[in-house]
């Protein structure tokens, strides 16, 4: 199969969050798997281009319809550790990937309904026919609209549209303008609630509900998530448009890419191990405790890693490094966040506890230091108030780190509790908490420690149950395959 990813991230070379890894991985597999995969992105100044490897002209001259005139842009291609990927640079005033950042501009909805738009004209004018054209977050959501009602006709009809939400929580609302611009003139007809308008927000066009209308196949990151988004108020409004479309709605769990998350390979920890040679994780833990001024001490490491945003539940967050330091435990967090007053709580909470020869809080993005983060701590935090699915528990249980996270989204079909579950024992590989509290953060919290003092060989059999799961890309990237081949025109 000819399949081409369109999305706003793919990992390293741009990345924010786990969206990023998602496209890496998934690619990577169906590629093994025999498949012909592009990867399709816009080309950002910001990009980490020392992991872009023949980075060349593709496409020189490539016009993008743009209201009622075009913008002239340039097609890059290069590989992204053995990925093939394109890059679109659009020459226009606008400036549209050239600011430094990812996100977090006024004119973010402009920026991707462009992208979308332009990702289709290139592959109408470079003849390029994927059998399915997979698109991913509210950046992409035009894409299945445009194919549809506009590159379908223009010779793109063989092409089938899989279109798949990472998260819920920003789904491009944004003016009728977008329609405008993209060429979807006739606004009665999408600004209509069977189509784009949004079911809240009457004056709104809504880019990602455009997307699940018009996709031939939609998903959500885990099975728990894909039922949280029909049944409960966690996916922003759009269940019913969901329930509406539910025959071709499902979650596929993300999977983690074990070639670069893998503590036995990896190059950006001092001392390798696996199972059979878990001690050699501890000399990972003191070169964590050089590198981040914490003192030597018969204490277990708690850590965090991932975007300070609302939806990881901050103050909880916040609570668990007070709770872990006055309960004997240690506290490293690697995040950053783009809304001010998060970052500026956590930079005041920085300065608090400067002098703490416990705690370090790490505020900013920093992919290496994330690695020796998951292979030198002993236990790792997650009170997400919602999580699609969730990739830092995964990565965490493959380092032996052992995830104590909130019982919600991927984070329920991943994470056993080592004393409620279900599971047989060799199958629980951490702790879970239902509510959204102090008290619930506390109570999942205490035990893990008191198992580390108390019974450190059971705390050590946590740790191999983690390790032991198989959270690869194998059954998604199956799973995947099996939409792709239910939705491809035959
Ligand atoms: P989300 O997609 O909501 O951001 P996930 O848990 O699915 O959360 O994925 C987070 C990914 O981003 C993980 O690979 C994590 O290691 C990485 N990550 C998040 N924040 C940082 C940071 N500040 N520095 C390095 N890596 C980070």
């Amino acid at each position: 199969m000819y399949i081409v990813q369109i999305a706003p991230e793919c990992a390293p070379v741009a990345k924010v969050g786990g969206l990023a890894d998602v496209i890496f991985g998934l690619s990577r597999e169906l590629e093994i798997r025999g498949n012909e995969v592009h990867i399709i992105l816009p080309k950002y100044d910001c990009m980490r281009y020392d992991q872009i490897w023949g980075l060349q002209v593709s496409m020189r001259d490539l016009w993008v319809p743009w209201y009622n005139s075009a913008i002239h842009c340039t097609v890059w291609f290069g590989f992204v550790q053995g990925r093939k990927c394109f890059f679109i640079e659009p020459h226009s005033p606008e400036n549209f990937f050239n600011r430094g950042h990812f996100y977090g501009f006024q004119d973010d909805v402009s920026r991707f309904a462009f992208f979308s738009k332009a990702a289709l004209e290139f592959m109408l004018k470079d003849n390029r026919r994927p059998d399915i054209i997979h698109c991913h977050d509210w950046q992409t959501g035009l894409v299945p609209v445009l194919l549809f009602e506009q590159y379908a006709h223009a010779g793109m009809g063989g092409s089938r549209a899989c279109y798949t939400i990472h998260n819920f929580k920003h789904q491009g609302l944004t003016g009728e303008y977008a329609l405008w611009a993209t060429g979807l003139t006739n606004i009665a007809h999408y600004f209509n609630y069977d189509r784009l308008r949004d079911n809240f927000n009457h004056t709104a066009v809504n880019l990602m509900k455009g997307g699940v209308v018009y996709s031939n196949f939609v998903t959500t990151v885990s099975p728990t998530h894909s039922h949280e988004a029909r049944f409960t108020d966690q996916s922003s409004g759009l269940g019913p448009v969901l329930n509406t479309h539910q025959g071709k709605f499902g979650g596929v769990l993300n999977g983690i890419d074990y070639d670069i998350w893998n503590p036995e390979i990896d190059p950006h920890i001092p001392e390798r191990y696996g199972i059979e040679t878990l001690d050699s994780k501890y000399v990972n833990k003191e070169a964590l405790r050089d590198r981040l001024w914490l003192k030597k001490d018969y204490k277990p490491i708690i850590a965090y890693v991932g975007r300070l945003d609302s939806q990881k539940g901050v103050n909880l967050i916040s609570h668990a490094i007070f709770y872990a330091l006055r309960n004997n435990a240690q506290f490293v967090l690697l995040g950053s966040s783009p809304d001010p007053h998060i970052n500026q709580h956590f930079w005041n909470l920085k300065r608090h506890l400067n002098d703490s020869p416990d705690c370090h809080l790490e505020l900013g993005f920093d992919e290496e230091l994330s690695h020796l983060i998951y292979a030198g701590s002993d236990m790792i935090i997650m009170p997400s108030l919602f999580e699609p699915c969730g990739l830092t528990q995964m990565i965490a249980l493959k380092y032996g780190t052992v995830p104590i996270v909130r019982e919600v989204g991927g984070l329920k079909d991943t994470v056993f509790d080592k004393d409620y579950s279900h599971k047989p024992w060799e199958e629980r590989n951490g702790y879970v908490f239902q509510g959204a509290d102090n008290a619930g953060v506390e109570s999942a919290m205490h035990r893990a420690i008191a198992l580390w003092y108390t019974y450190p060989d059971d705390f050590r059999q946590l740790v191999t149950h983690g390790m032991s799961c198989d959270y690869s890309w194998c059954r998604p990237g199956q799973d995947y395959l099996n939409i792709y081949e239910h939705i491809r025109c035959k």
